[in-house]
């Protein structure tokens, strides 16, 4: 197996990075600087030229993290000529219907993010913990629940729980 970075061919501080979805999953060799563009969502469109190059690869991994990027730049012209097998394809969007395209509103139309603190508007009763997630309670730092855009996760009374967004307001 090749040292190189599978998306630019650099060999700096390579590592092995998880491409999963649709209940696949594979490795793809990136180096430093393409695995810190990707984690931080910040792409460099010229540096990234690259994937001219990555989306004829013959590891499924590579191409699937090709054409998730791809799609993130809006470069259409590229993913239009380029090939997937199905289950590939499947794997692709996995992470872009999910993550992507989700909203998370609070009960007045006010966009939650993660990290966010927001306030319960109505008593709530938590399944199974025995207790009342009181009006007014504040919650910090929440996360948004995967896949599903009715609903936040946070701690309240110590326990981490999911709650509707509809009964949440941002504060
Ligand atoms: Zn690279």
């Amino acid at each position: 197996m090749s040292n190189l970075c599978e998306l630019c061919e650099n060999d700096e501080n390579t590592s092995d990075f998880l491409i999963s979805g649709a209940n696949q999953e594979g490795y793809v060799v990136l180096c430093c600087n393409c695995k810190t563009q990707i984690e931080s969502e910040e792409l460099d469109e010229k540096h990234f030229n690259c994937l001219n190059d990555s989306m004829w690869s013959e590891n499924p991994a590579v191409k699937v993290l090709t054409y998730r990027l791809l799609n993130s730049l809006g470069r259409q012209d590229l993913l239009d000529i380029m090939y997937l097998e199905d289950n590939e394809k499947e794997w692709a969007k996995a992470a872009i219907s999910n993550d992507e395209k989700l909203v998370y509103k609070d009960s007045n139309g006010v966009t939650l993010a993660a990290g966010d603190t927001v306030v319960i508007t109505k008593d709530l009763d938590v399944k199974g913990t025995g207790f009342t997630a009181k009006r007014g309670t504040a919650v910090r730092n929440i996360g948004l629940v995967h896949g599903d855009s009715e609903h936040i996760e946070g701690r309240v009374n110590g326990v981490k729980i999911h709650i509707l967004t509809k009964y949440l307001k941002k504060s």
